[in-house]
Order: C-alpha cells, then sequence, then structure tokens
C-alpha cells in the first residue's frame, strides 16, 4: 500500500508566514498541467507493484484547478496507477474557493475528503496572515462544506500575536461545535526570508512569544481531549475513525510518490525532491526528464527518522521495533539515555513504548533530536 501526493504550485496571495514552494502568478498554470501529467507517466514505476490507497491534492492551493484540470489529473493517475477503489482523496481548500458548485464538482470527480485553510474565525488574524479569505467566507462556506463532505479536516493556527486565549478558545470551540472530525493545529513559526519575519525583523508586527504557544498548545490539548479528539499526533486531533489515512501512512514509513515542484517522495530505501522551481520544473519535463534530487538513507538515518516521526504519534516509540532495525547494543541506548526524559515526566513507557507527556509534546524535536543515534 502507498500513496500519492500532487503539488499544486499556485495561490492567490502570498500568506505572511509561509514558506512552502508557490507562485502567486497563473501564467504557467497550463504548463504546469502538461509538465504534471508528463510526470506522472514517467514516475509510473515508483510504486511498482504497490497498490495506492490514499491521494492528497496539497499546495500552493489546489482548489485553483478547475474541474477539468481536476478530472485530467485524476484521470491519469489511473491510467498509470493501481488505486484502490476505497482510496481517501484529500484535496485541500482554501475558504474562498469553496461554494455549492465547486464542491458537488470535487464530489463528482471522487474527491472524498476536504482539507479546509481556515486558521482562524476572526478577521483580524486572517489580516494579520494575509489570508485570501475572510472570518465570514471561513465560517459560512465551512458550515456549506459540511453539508456535502462529511469527511473533512481543518487547519487552525495559534500563537500568533492577534489571538488571545479567548480567541483560541472560541476558534476550537466553534470547531468542536460545527462537529468537524479532524483538526490539524499548527503554532505560527517565523520561517527565515518570509514577509513576517521581514516584518518582525523591521519592528512593524510583534513578534511570536514562545511561552503563549506553549501555554495555547496545553489549552488545545485539555480542549481537544474534552471534545472526545485523539490526539494521535503532535498536529492532528481526530474524532475516533477520522485519522489521516495519508498522514499516517508518512508516519508509518509507507511509501509514497510526490508530483509537482517540491514534492517528495519515498520508496522504502530513499528520498528524493523534486526541484521547488515552477519554470525549471516545466522545462525539464519538457525535455522528459523529472527534475530531482536523491538520498539514499543510511541505517542511521532511518532509525532517526523513525525515533523523530514515532515520536510524534500517540503510539510513541517501540523500543523493540528500534531492537528489530538496529540491534539490543543501540535499543539499550535508547532506554538509558531516556530515563531522565521519564524522570521529568516528559516521557513514559507503556508496554514498551515510549509515549510522551503533555509537557514532553511541548519539546518533541528536542528530546527526539537527543534520542538520535
Ligand atoms: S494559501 Fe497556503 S500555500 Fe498559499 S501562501 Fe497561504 S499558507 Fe502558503
Amino acid at each position: 500500500m502507498a500513496g500519492i501526493y500532487l503539488h499544486i504550485p499556485f495561490c492567490k496571495r502570498a500568506c505572511h508566514y509561509c514558506n512552502f514552494h508557490f507562485s502567486t502568478s497563473l501564467g504557467l498554470k497550463n504548463d504546469f498541467l502538461t509538465a504534471l501529467l508528463k510526470e506522472i507517466e514517467l514516475q509510473q514505476q515508483y510504486l511498482a507493484g504497490e497498490t495506492v490507497e490514499t491521494i492528497y491534492f496539497g499546495g500552493g492551493t489546489p482548489s485553483l484547478l478547475n474541474n477539468e484540470e481536476l478530472q485530467t489529473i485524476l484521470e491519469a493517475l489511473a491510467r498509470h496507477f493501481t488505486i484502490d477503489p476505497t482510496a481517501e482523496i484529500t484535496f485541500e481548500a482554501n475558504p474562498d474557493d469553496i461554494n455549492e458548485a465547486t464542491l458537488l464538482q470535487w464530489k463528482q470527480v471522487g474527491i472524498n475528503r476536504l482539507s479546509i485553510g481556515v486558521q482562524s474565525f476572526f478577521e483580524e488574524d486572517l489580516q494579520w496572515m494575509n489570508r485570501a479569505h475572510t472570518a465570514q467566507q471561513a465560517f459560512g462556506n465551512l458550515q456549506l462544506a459540511l453539508q456535502h463532505f462529511s469527511n473533512l479536516t481543518i487547519d487552525l493556527i495559534y500563537g500568533t500575536p492577534t489571538l488571545s486565549d479567548e480567541r483560541w478558545q472560541h476558534n476550537v470551540q466553534q470547531a468542536v461545535e460545527l462537529g468537524i472530525p479532524h483538526l490539524s493545529c499548527y503554532a505560527l513559526t517565523v520561517e527565515p526570508k518570509t514577509a513576517l519575519d521581514t516584518m518582525i525583523r523591521k519592528h512593524q508586527v510583534s513578534n511570536v512569544q514562545p511561552d503563549d504557544q506553549a501555554r495555547q498548545f496545553l489549552l488545545l490539548m485539555d480542549w481537544a481531549e474534552a471534545a472526545g479528539y485523539e490526539h494521535y499526533e503532535i498536529s492532528n486531533f481526530a474524532l475516533p475513525g477520522h485519522r489521516s489515512r495519508h498522514n499516517s501512512s508518512y508516519w508509518q514509513g509507507k511509501k509514497y510518490l510526490g508530483l509537482g515542484p517540491s514534492s517528495h517522495s519515498f520508496n522504502g530505501q530513499g528520498r528524493q525532491w523534486n526541484i521547488a522551481n515552477n519554470a525549471l520544473y516545466i522545462q525539464s519535463l519538457k525535455q522528459g526528464t523529472v527534475p530531482f534530487e536523491v538520498e539514499i538513507l543510511t541505517p542511521d538515518q532511518r532509525l532517526n527518522e523513525y525515533i523523530m516521526t514515532s515520536l510524534r504519534t500517540m503510539e510513541g516509540l517501540s523500543l523493540d521495533h528500534v531492537q528489530q532495525l538496529s540491534g539490543d547494543k543501540i535499543s539499550q541506548a535508547l532506554r538509558r539515555n531516556s530515563h531522565k526524559y521519564i524522570q521529568q515526566e516528559l516521557l513514559h513507557e507503556k508496554d514498551g513504548k515510549l509515549i510522551l507527556t503533555k509537557q514532553g509534546k511541548l519539546f518533541a524535536d528536542g528530546i527526539a533530536g537527543d534520542l538520535f543515534v
């Protein structure tokens, strides 16, 4: 079983915090689609022998694709890959692209899960982020989407200087009251070279406060738990039966193929990533070559990836699995190294698995990094 990710590298406008690969000029959209179809054809052997159980349209903004374009991409995937008839097909949509007609079209071509970039239900937050949608669209179009898609996730951002704890509670409560079955919640990070980074350096906007972010993350965990959500990965919360199959497959180390500029792929042995430049991606595919770099993972790198991803999940890090991957010596060293975190109540051990506590989740990446071999 495997997954396919498609990166649609266009956005209406640049959110101030974003460091994903995208262009706000749609001039190359047709050429990009031609290149993407060529890449689908050229990469058909990457998942040879595997059935595709998840497809994920991410970006960028996939909801900038029209129905015909979306259908053409899905038909090309069906021609070149074995797709499970019950495959989860997720489509990222921004609230301003949602209406009755687009929802019906997405459903009709086979999309069965929507991921909506709500971020906040407050106008001031959305303007601060430079989002393309209004608070009214966030709420109204989300309600509309729920009438057509029961399998739906929204993104919410916390830790912005404009977001008080009261507003944060309102955002989470709104999602809970609407019965949104899956939430992806991210602390705002200030990535280098983003507009936000520049504005903070120029003192045009306030910087984010790590203490506020930590507090809002702890509050989120309490609220989500009380509302019956499983906190199944650091940033992801699901009502029972609504985990993302696509993202879960990343964390379980399954194979996946990334298509489109800047997308990443993993085939069990190594990773590869496409060039993050629309014009060069198109040019290379015109000449029949997928422009990617590749890295074959060493056994230590594979173990470290397992440590990083497994610790972020509620199932935790299996010491048996580490022992199978790397032998007794390394698994014993890891257990010894984890003791200090268990004593500090940042980790606990259950049935041979190391699991982060709520406090530990605040330091997930640092703890994982310290446990690396
Ligand atoms: S819509 Fe998404 S990908 Fe596009 S700029 Fe905003 S955050 Fe980035």
